[in-house]
């Protein structure tokens, strides 16, 4: 029987979730997870196909595995996730190399499929119920891991596949989603994130309610240092939620609300339900409560003027938000966007990129300069080799995407907090000592 798998994990956190289950599935047919793509003999791709870029990443990987394939101990090659899940009629025809392609919906038909002897090439449900593994194989640090509350997405904001990917919105049931976290506590989890395209819908589905409040207070009795919100909406961004974020002792001070734009007609173009006003009061009351803020931008969307950019610029610059992720606009062929004329040209977006990004990074660097002196609290992560000092956040940042604050200390432990006096900063990122 084969044994040996490799996993490979394109994308975002939530694909990264999808990963551990199949991960799971794996194990407990008892396949041997391996890091080493040349020594598998199975090897999976699990794939993003958000904008053009994740695609073209994907499908290099897939080359690059077709490859060992011919090389190494490799037999079976599968490709899962969101790019077969939307292309599996022009993936199958163009690459013949992958054995079968599975879609988000499909990981637990995995094993028996990999196990079967009729040649399935190709199992992409639309719109089924998916069954989650117990005990996924969780691939972050000990101390942190994702969580999901949802799958799909209602929105349909209009430059995004991921609803004709991912299908309608569907709430995990309560006790689903405190059981898995319970498991998480179980074995050393001390940082829950919660994650799905918006947590902000958590419950209504299901409950006929939006929950997620509830949720975050039965998850709060439960034995864990820090809950933490990414992808929330804006619209369902309510002041009893920042109220809960502010005052509830077991969740991060920190809120992810992707707010796309600020120009109110680009927003609307966007088929984003909040306008510039909304956004605006999210950044003041966060200030306020002392809730970080972490936002996505996106720039160069098609119409979008100087005059349109040069106000999500004057927002970013007085909002003074924490952390910014700053994307330019993908053309995906089959969104409503992808109608839209004019087009922004790539030069141009390029230099919006940059121009958004060197106002965030001002920003964060008087941030910086007031910090210097204050003593926070940060979760001990892992050696900067190179600086020789530790890495770890604080409350207000997330693991992976937003910044951190490097420290020396005569002795840490991993997933351990740590009083810090902050001494120094560097660009986005914060230096200090251990108290
Ligand atoms: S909220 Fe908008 S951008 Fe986010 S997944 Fe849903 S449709 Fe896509």
């Amino acid at each position: 029987m084969i044994k040996d798998v490799a996993v490979v994990s394109l994308g975002c956190d939530k694909n990264r979730i999808d990963t551990e289950h199949m991960l799971s599935y794996l194990n407990k047919r008892g396949y041997n997870i391996i890091n080493d793509c040349d020594s598998a003999e199975i090897i999976i791709v699990n794939t993003c196909a958000f904008i053009r870029s994740a695609r073209e990443e994907a499908v290099d990987t897939i080359l690059e595995m077709a490859e060992k394939k011919k090389s190494c101990k490799c037999k079976k090659l599968l490709v899962t996730g969101c790019l077969p899940q939307k292309y599996s009629a022009e993936l199958f025809d163009e690459l013949p190399e992958v054995d079968a392609f599975f879609g988000v919906n499909d990981y637990d038909k995995l094993v028996d499929v990999i196990e079967a002897d009729d040649d399935v090439r190709c199992v992409c449900t639309a719109g089924r119920d998916r069954v989650f593994a117990q005990n996924r194989i969780v691939t972050t640090p000990r101390h942190y891991a994702y969580l999901s509350v949802a799958d799909g997405c209602d929105n349909f904001c209009t430059f995004c596949t991921i609803p004709s990917i991912r299908g309608k919105y569907r709430s995990r049931s309560m006790e689903d989603i405190i059981d898995e976290a319970k498991h998480l506590i179980e074995n050393g989890v001390c940082e829950i994130i919660l994650v799905a395209q918006d947590v902000t819908r958590y419950g209504i589905d299901l409950y006929g309610r939006y929950a997620l409040v509830e949720l975050l207070r039965k998850l709060s009795e439960l034995d864990v240092m820090w809950l933490r919100l990414m992808y929330c909406y804006p619209e369902l961004v309510t002041d009893e939620l920042l109220n809960e974020i502010a005052t509830n002792v077991k969740i991060a001070k920190y809120i992810d609300v992707p707010m796309q734009h600020y120009d109110d007609g680009i927003l609307k173009l966007m088929n984003r339900r909040s306008d510039s006003a909304q956004l605006r009061c999210i950044a003041e009351k966060t200030k306020k409560l002392g809730i970080a803020l972490r936002t996505t931008f996106m720039v160069g969307f098609p119409t979008e003027t100087e005059e349109q950019f040069r106000r999500l610029c004057d927002f970013a610059r007085s909002a003074d938000i924490d952390n910014i992720g700053i994307f330019a606009y993908s053309t995906e062929d089959d969104t409503p966007s992808a109608k839209l004329k004019p087009r922004v040209p790539l030069k141009v977006k390029r230099q919006r990129v940059r121009t958004l990004g060197e106002i965030h990074l001002n920003n964060a660097r008087r941030r910086g300069e007031k910090a210097v002196g204050n003593i926070v609290d940060v979760l001990y992560e892992d050696i900067d080799y190179e600086r020789n000092m530790f890495v770890g956040r604080t409350q207000g940042n997330a693991p992976e995407i937003d910044s951190v604050v490097f420290f020396s200390a005569d002795f840490v432990d991993v997933g351990n907090v740590y009083k810090v006096r902050i001494t120094d900063f560097e660009d986005y990122d914060l230096i200090g000592e251990k108290v």
